[in-house]
């Protein structure tokens, strides 16, 4: 199992922004603080560098509290690191954009659009001729298996069937990134364990770069290429690593002796912080 380091040099520079030598998303040394109510500095995140290259699956792991989301956020564009900086596809990132596909565990859909409206948003804002558009729904329908819901309204929905909806409609998007916040945390775990199964179909078809967002071991092991394990307090990357078990990948697999090995490692790696 390969261990790697969290902190590397500073990758992109504006020589090397335009070739594929960048990493799809890169985060340098950022740091994030919050003011208290009482006028004290609370350190969310600090000195946190890391990154994904193009097409990777990468998974963030860690307590509650250890700053995932923050990171997420700031990769979102929703919040800006108090320092640090983060670049996607050498764009240092400066606020919310189209090139960032997010799934956050609060269903984000708009209920009074359908299915195929809501996955249709984003293409739609963008300009692009109704028959194009068409041919991208369908195919996201098929992916995530709503063909037959596609004129029921989101708020008709289940939990996982709106997940499977936003995660149809950030890919139609054709993003750079998909950024992931615990998409599965809300919902039932026969329904967690058909959604992760349904996400690694769907990725290994598009072989989207993938920033995703759990605390659940099982579920980082199962879908990630690489995963990064956060300490709290302040938040941090304790640790990388590499997932060593091969794709395609399907639910049995978390019985495998290496998936164990390695579920051992990241508990004991969590487990220490408490
Ligand atoms: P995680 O997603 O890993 O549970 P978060 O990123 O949500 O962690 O939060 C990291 C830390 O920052 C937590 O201690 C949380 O209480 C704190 N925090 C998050 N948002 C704010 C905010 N807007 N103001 C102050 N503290 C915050
Ligand atoms: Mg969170």
């Amino acid at each position: 199992m390969g261990s790697v380091t969290a902190t590397s040099p500073k990758l992109v520079t504006p020589m090397n922004i335009a070739t594929n030598a960048a990493p799809r998303l890169q985060v340098d040394q950022v740091t994030l603080q919050y003011k208290t109510p009482s006028g004290d500095t609370f350190t969310a995140l600090e000195q946190v560098s890391f990154e994904v290259p193009d097409q990777q699956f990468a998974v963030l792991v860690g307590p509650s509290g250890c700053g995932k989301s923050s990171l997420l956020y700031l990769t979102a564009g929703l919040a800006e690191p108090t320092s640090g900086e983060i670049y996607v596809g050498g764009q240092q990132v400066d606020g919310p954009g189209a090139d960032r596909g997010m799934v956050f565990q609060s269903y984000t859909l708009f209920p009074w659009l359908t299915v195929r409206q809501n996955i249709e948003f984003g293409l739609k804002r963008r300009g692009m001729p109704a028959g194009e558009r068409k041919d991208i729904v369908e195919f996201y329908l098929n992916e995530v298996g709503l063909q037959r819901f596609a004129d029921n309204y989101a708020k008709q929905l289940s939990g996982g069937m709106m997940q499977r909806v936003a995660i149809a409609r950030a890919l139609a998007n054709d993003p750079q990134i998909l950024l992931m916040d615990e998409p599965f945390g809300a919902l039932d775990s026969q329904t967690r364990l058909q959604m992760q199964q349904l996400l690694l179909k769907v990725w290994e078809h598009s072989k989207k770069t993938v920033l995703f967002v759990t605390h659940d071991i099982d579920e980082a092991i199962l879908l990630g290429d690489r995963i990064f394990v956060m300490g709290a307090r302040p938040g941090r990357i304790k640790q990388v690593l590499d997932v060593p078990i091969e794709r395609p990948r399907n639910l049995d697999m978390v019985m495998d002796a290496q998936f164990i090995r390695m579920k051992r490692e990241i508990f004991h790696l969590l487990h220490d912080d408490a």
